[in-house]
């Protein structure tokens, strides 16, 4: 199966990336108390100044712990969450100009060009409809054209291609008649019934048992080039960003309080990693601590995550860092690192002439 819908020769020409994310912020306001309700709100930023490409035929993995703000960068990245600050582009046009009328490409058309895996299909998946009903939507959009039988064979043609056979069992079923993986599976189905260009998998195999795990994530990296789509993959475990982005040839993005703090090919990224943080998650993941005979002590000074109301100034990884010095109190920007081409990170000891090594290693009492 392919795509009915190849980027336009207009769009090659212009040799943009698909998206792009320009000094993306994305700030939400803390619910307030009863006792708080005339003070002023807290704000969390969710995403401070996130600036990255995705190109036709991606495959990113967004790693990092709970509240770093990777599910928000993923949803903005889609056009699901308007940033607060910066800019997201599709296609070279502003996804939120269009929403607001002004722009070339129709924002409905983007929205149906961006799609996404939750990590629970069971509450995106109306639980009164038939498998083939829910199937079909899609398929009336992008192919208006298609009666009921071609509807149904490329229905029942791509539950099979996902392993649901026989498919006119399955397209018969309602959703609650399925196990948690079919339903994955479902969802992915509907994702690419809408000819996607880019597919957010947002913890989508959390919740399936471990043996499903490596399955899902290998269907999806079939099908993404068979599709011809771009994934961005959000997970907490970076095995299996790792998994993902090193068998779709992609990368891996680390984040942290809000920042991309190191972005590159998966197997540079977890075989030398060059940020501290990211060194904390091979650390954390015992697999690949093993492998890098890295397992003890944890690499940090601290292991409480900081208030991301309130986070450090400077490097936000400062109170944390086995390495921070006076000069961290400055914020280190993403850059290019070693020869490695697309390898990024926010660190000062990537750069050997930076006044970081002459500067005092940071005390307890200095944080
Ligand atoms: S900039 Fe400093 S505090 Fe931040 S990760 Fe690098 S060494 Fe650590």
């Amino acid at each position: 199966m392919s795509r009915a819908d190849e980027p336009s020769a207009e769009f090659d020409q212009r040799d943009e990336p698909l998206i792009s994310l320009e000094n993306v912020e994305v700030n939400f306001e803390k619910d307030q108390g009863l006792f708080d309700l005339f003070e002023e709100p807290d704000v969390v930023k969710a995403v401070d100044g996130v600036s990255l490409d995705i190109e036709e035929n991606d495959v990113l993995a967004l790693v990092g712990e709970s509240g770093c703000g990777k599910t928000t960068l993923g949803k903005t990245t889609i056009g699901l969450q308007r940033p607060t600050g910066g800019t997201v582009t599709y296609k070279g046009q502003d996804i939120w100009a269009a929403k607001d009328g002004d722009g070339e490409i129709p924002f409905d058309e983007i929205r149906s060009s961006l799609q996404i895996i939750h990590q629970d299909p069971g509450s995106s998946l109306n639980p009164n409809r038939r498998i083939l009903n829910i199937l079909a939507e899609p398929i009336k959009l992008t192919h208006p054209e298609a009666g009921t039988s071609e509807r149904r064979e490329r229905i029942h043609a791509l539950l099979e291609r996902v392993g649901m056979n026989p498919p006119s069992d399955f397209a018969d079923r309602y959703p609650h008649q399925l196990s948690g993986g079919e339903k994955q599976r479902v969802a992915l189905c509907r994702a690419l019934l809408m000819n996607p260009d880019v597919i957010l998998a947002d913890e989508a195999i959390s919740a399936l048992d471990v043996s499903l795990r490596v399955e899902m994530m290998d269907l999806m990296l079939d099908l993404q080039s068979e599709f011809d789509t771009s994934f961005v993959f959000v997970s907490h475990d970076l095995s299996n960003a790792r998994y993902f982005a090193e068998h779709g040839d992609g990368r891996i993005g680390v984040m942290y309080l809000g920042n991309l703090v190191e972005v590159g090919p998966a197997d540079q990224l977890i075989g030398d990693p060059s940020h501290p943080y990211t060194n904390v998650l091979r650390w954390a993941t015992p697999n690949l601590s093993r492998q890098s005979g890295e397992a003890g002590e944890p690499p940090m000074r601290r292991i409480d995550i900081p208030d991301p109301v309130n986070p450090p100034s400077g490097c936000r990884f400062h109170t944390r860092c086995p390495e921070a010095r006076e000069a961290c109190r400055e914020v280190p920007r993403l850059q290019q690192s070693g020869e490695a081409a697309g390898h990024r990170v926010a660190c000062f000891r990537d750069d050997p002439n930076h006044s970081y090594w002459d500067s005092d290693p940071l005390t307890e009492e200095g944080d």
